[in-house]
C-alpha cells in the first residue's frame, strides 16, 4: 500500500544475543569470558565502540584471528535469536507495518538470518551496504533500499543511543530505543530524540503505533 510504515530494526542485541560470538572471541584470543567481557564493558562506558576490547585487552593482532573465530561462531543460530523476535516480526506485519533488518555486520549475516526463516520486506548489513552506522550514509542508503519512504514513516529499532538511537532520528526517522543488552545498563539520560523508549520486541509491537501520535 502506498505511504505504508516501515519498522527498521537493527540487528545486534535487538534481534540477537551477541554473548556466543563474544564468548568466541574470548576463547579464540585466551581470555576467560568472564574478563573478556569485563573489558568489552570498559569500552562501552567509554562511550567506544565494539573493537574497543581489543585494545583494552592489549591484543593489536585481533585481526589475524577473525577466521578462527568466524569458524568457531558459525554464524547466527536459532538459540542467538532473542525469543521475542519471531513474535514481534508476525505481529508488525499483521498490523500493516513493513519490517526492514538493516543493520552493522557482516554481509553474510543477512542469508544466515533468511535460513532461519526469519522474513523482512528487505534485510541488508553494513558490509554488503559499504557504509556502516553511525555514518548519515547509512541511513540514507537505508531508505533506498525501503523504496525511498518519506523518512518520519520509518521507525528506526536499536540499542544504542550513539549508533542507532541519534543518527536515526538525525535523518528524520523516528527513532526507537529498544533497552536490552550491554548498552542498556548504562546510566544516562533518555535523548530528547526518542520517539519511543521499550523493554522488549513484544512492547515494540504493541507501542509501535506511539512513534506517530
Ligand atoms: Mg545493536
Amino acid at each position: 500500500m502506498a505511504g505504508a510504515r516501515w519498522v527498521c530494526l537493527d540487528v545486534g542485541e535487538t534481534l540477537i544475543d551477541e554473548t556466543r560470538v563474544w564468548s568466541a572471541w574470548a576463547d579464540e584470543l585466551g581470555f576467560t569470558r568472564l574478563t573478556f567481557m569485563a573489558a568489552f564493558g570498559v569500552g562501552i562506558e567509554r562511550g567506544g565502540q565494539h573493537s574497543d576490547v581489543f585494545g583494552i585487552v592489549d591484543r593489536p593482532d585481533w585481526r589475524d584471528h577473525r577466521p578462527q573465530v568466524e569458524a568457531a561462531y558459525g554464524g547466527f543460530r536459532e538459540s542467538d535469536l532473542y525469543p521475542d523476535v519471531r513474535r514481534c516480526l508476525d505481529a508488525l506485519r499483521a498490523a500493516g507495518y513493513r519490517v526492514a533488518i538493516i543493520g552493522n555486520q557482516p554481509a553474510e549475516r543477512t542469508a544466515e538470518l533468511r535460513a532461519l526463516g526469519i522474513e523482512a520486506d528487505v534485510i541488508a548489513m553494513s558490509d554488503e551496504m559499504g557504509v556502516a552506522k553511525p555514518d548519515p550514509a547509512f541511513f540514507r542508503r537505508a531508505l533506498e533500499l525501503m523504496g525511498s519512504p518519506t523518512a518520519s514513516d520509518v521507525a528506526y529499532v536499536g540499542d544504542r543511543i550513539d549508533n542507532d538511537i541519534a543518527p536515526a532520528a538525525a535523518a528524520g526517522m523516528r527513532a526507537v530505543w529498544l533497552r536490552r543488552g550491554p548498552w542498556a545498563i548504562l546510566p544516562r539520560q533518555v535523548p530528547e530524540v526518542t520517539a519511543l523508549v521499550v523493554d522488549s520486541l513484544d512492547e515494540l509491537a504493541t507501542r509501535v503505533g506511539e512513534c506517530w501520535r
